[in-house]
């Protein structure tokens, strides 16, 4: 057949309506959209209290914003360097040093990335072949179900035990010749859950038996409550060569909107990492990139307001959840309750429905941190005013 240009005509259309380009199969059909975002939507429209997703009602820190505005003015508007700006690393690799404890050379270990959201997935493509199979502890944080699938990994889902405790014979089982990577969350979102050292040890063996990659998301690793300390899994014996932590500005900073985020790494895996990242985005907002130095620097007593403040807003939110009827602990880090709804004979995507539009308040059906189940919970988030929260708690208490 001969081409358009040469003007020959284009294969004809085969009925009116049918689509030039027939759907075909593609890795999007295997995940739905976000239902943490979709309860935004819904908030939205039913002028409702946005306790679904995980963002701050309350500003951002003054010196932030002023940072942001004074790189705007500097004129920082073009594109920074791929894996971010010098400065940036620099300031990066001396606060994961103080409060990690790991030492990684900003010049070939430390990229920034847009969020940790695009770390994760810049991480799965950098170490996963198509085929190979990636631990997913659940219940897990949404994104990892779709980004283990566009990265074409076999997702293979560990369940939590009661009390979010690990079944070490499980997880051993779960282990096998195809597993590449494991997925680990600590602070865990949605269960407030904060690994300990002696349960990341038994990961790190696991990972180093097999073979594995460990890619960790630490975003909420200055949220934590009564006394928890944060263990990053990279820090253990025989890790740091095998793990990817992943960081993030939006949570401790407050500024989820910014997008900035960081992944940590040996040489050999950020190499990889920094290749994919580049074709992804070329590189994460750069008048930001700078504003998040100023965050880097404030005092350490910054991070004690904010564990602070947030125990505050967990205890609101806990008392507000009990007296309503929800099941629910405190969390041990993160800003979010994991609530049982048994007891209101809803499903959880009818209860959350139901919340929405007749109490006014959203929360995040459970079955979405699971790749079955979950029925029976529903999440909400703390990270909101103390009169927002006092007022979602009133119209639950109403139900
Ligand atoms: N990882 C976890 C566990 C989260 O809870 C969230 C947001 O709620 C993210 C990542 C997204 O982070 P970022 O804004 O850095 O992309």
């Amino acid at each position: 057949m001969k081409t358009a240009r040469s003007g020959t005509r284009l294969p004809a259309r085969k009925a009116a309506g049918t689509p030039y380009f027939p759907a075909r199969p593609s890795r999007a059909d295997s995940f739905t959209e976000s239902v943490i975002r979709e309860m935004t939507r819904l908030a939205l429209q039913h002028n409702a209290i946005n306790l679904a997703q995980g963002f701050p009602d309350f500003p951002c820190p003054p010196e932030l914003k002023m940072a942001a505005c004074d790189a705007l003015h500097a004129d920082i508007n073009q594109y920074a360097i791929t894996w971010g700006a010098k400065d940036l690393r620099d300031a990066l690799a001396r606060r994961v040093k103080q409060y990690n404890g790991m030492a990684y050379d900003p010049e070939t270990e430390i990229t920034v990335t847009c969020g940790s959201t695009e770390a994760m997935m810049a991480g799965l493509l950098a170490t996963i072949r198509p085929g190979d199979e990636v631990i997913v502890p659940e219940p897990f944080y949404e994104n990892y179900g779709p980004d283990t699938q566009i990265s074409g990994a076999v997702p293979r889902y560990v369940r939590l035990g009661e009390d979010f405790a690990i079944d070490e014979e499980a997880w051993k089982a779960a282990f096998t010749k195809k597993s590449r990577a494991i997925i680990i969350n600590t602070p865990n979102n949605p269960t407030g859950k904060v690994f300990s050292r002696s349960e990341l040890s038994f990961i790190a063996d696991l990972c180093i038996d097999h073979n594995m990659v460990a890619i960790t998301d630490e975003i909420y690793e200055h949220i934590l409550y009564d006394g928890k300390r944060h263990v990053s899994i990279a820090a253990l014996p025989g890790m740091r060569d095998r793990t990817i932590t992943i960081g993030s500005f939006s949570k401790t900073y407050s500024v989820t909107g910014w997008r900035v985020g960081y992944a940590l790494a040996g040489r050999e895996i950020t190499s990889r990492l920094r290749k994919i990242h580049d074709f992804l985005t070329v590189g994460a907002p750069a008048p930001l990139q700078h504003a998040c130095v100023t965050a880097l620097e404030l005092p350490e007593s910054y991070y004690r307001e904010l564990a602070r403040d947030y125990d505050r807003k967990r205890k609101i939110l806990y008392n507000g959840l009990k007296k309503a009827g929800f099941s629910c602990e405190l969390p041990e880090g993160a800003y979010y309750i994991f609530s049982d709804i048994a007891g209101f004979g809803m499903d959880d995507v009818t209860f959350a429905r139901h919340l929405v539009e007749k109490a006014g308040v959203a929360a995040v059906p459970g079955s979405s941190f699971f790749h079955e189940g979950g029925k029976t919970k529903l999440r909400f988030t703390f990270s909101k005013k103390d009169e927002t929260l006092l007022e979602a708690c009133r119209r639950l208490s109403q139900l």
